[in-house]
């Protein structure tokens, strides 16, 4: 069973959290990015 994990970091804060799938990081760095207007960057941990 694959586990995958997904880091979402803030180039302009300090917010940052990990999400169990691609579809749930890009949704809060959507969010964030568009709350607050700051660039997002979405990497994949494994
Ligand atoms: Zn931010």
């Amino acid at each position: 069973m694959s586990q995958e994990l997904y880091h979402v970091v803030c180039r302009d804060c300090t917010t940052e959290s990990l999400r169990p799938t691609r579809e749930a990081a890009a949704a809060v760095a959507d969010d964030h990015a568009e709350t607050v207007d700051h660039e997002v960057a979405v990497g994949r941990v494994h």
